[in-house]
């Protein structure tokens, strides 16, 4: 008789799962359904494994969280400089000091004048 264990992974939501279907007399490794055999210890009564098979709402919850924490872990930095140059009343691209012009005379680009700056 055999025995199925369905196995599913993930965090926050489950997005990856695999089935082990453990028959007498078939390899571990071919026993796996959607997945690939990574470690096999008889001694510890121990299989390790990779899933494979995506499960969508998951796996698209998952990928859109994650890549939103990768974002703003990226973008925060540049955020909080570009912040604290516009404070000192410099480009908040190239650090350049801010004429009379709303163009940054050294890249270029558009800035924005602080509101005391503008007021003067
Ligand atoms: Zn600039």
């Amino acid at each position: 008789m055999d025995e199925r264990i369905t196995v599913l992974c993930g965090w926050p939501w489950r997005s990856l799962g695999t089935l082990v279907i453990e028959e007498p007399g078939v390899a571990e490794e071919d026993s796996l359904r959607f997945g690939i055999l990574w470690l096999s210890d008889d001694r510890e009564n121990m299989i390790l494994f990779l899933p494979l098979r995506p499960l969508w709402p998951g796996f698209l919850f998952n990928t859109l969280v994650f890549g939103l924490m990768l974002w703003l872990l990226w973008s925060t930095p540049f955020s909080i400089r570009g912040w604290l140059r516009t404070r000192r009343g410099v480009c908040k691209h190239c650090a350049y000091p801010i004429g009379v012009s709303n163009m940054c005379t050294e890249c270029g680009r558009a800035v924005r004048k602080r509101s005391s700056a503008v007021r003067r």
